[in-house]
């Protein structure tokens, strides 16, 4: 499996998301829903989000997929529920950024806080988009707020 070859304390931080996912389950007082689908590798997750004054109160997620696409998104709601909508943008471009090999600042590094171990898969591109399908679903609805907005 190519998982073994990330460093083995990241490894154990994504399997241990991925088997206990946090914010897993359905959302009362959604305010946003999206359903996301990598046919590459069969992950399916419907992300519902409740959006207030412009800041994410609560994110939950349901679905099935690979251990990377839920350890993705599990970690992705824990670090940015509470955070304002411009940061959780900030966030999504910078974990692509991340998974893709690029150079990320300190502060993008602050942002993505236990994410940053999925760093790793860089080096798989074919799991790059179970990495990114919790976090381009977000920037999606983001962007739909965004608009809503202006
Ligand atoms: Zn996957």
């Amino acid at each position: 499996m190519a998982l073994s070859k990330l460093d083995n304390l990241y490894r154990q931080v994504i399997l241990e998301h991925g088997q206990h996912p946090r914010h897993y389950g359905e959302l009362n007082n959604k305010t946003n829903e999206i359903e996301m689908f990598n046919p590459t590798c069969g992950d399916e997750i419907t992300l519902q989000v409740k959006i207030v004054d412009q800041k994410i109160q609560d994110i939950k997620f349901q679905g099935q997929g690979c251990t990377i696409s839920k350890a993705s998104a599990s970690m992705m709601a824990e670090e940015l529920v509470g955070k304002d909508i411009k940061t959780c943008q900030v966030a999504a471009q910078a974990f692509s950024k991340l998974v893709m090999g690029e150079e990320i600042t300190d502060s993008e590094d602050e942002l993505l806080g236990d994410a940053v171990v999925l760093a790793g898969v860089q080096q798989f591109p074919a799991r790059i988009k179970c990495a990114t399908l919790a976090w381009k679903g977000l920037a999606q609805v983001l962007a739909k707020v965004g608009e809503k907005n202006e």
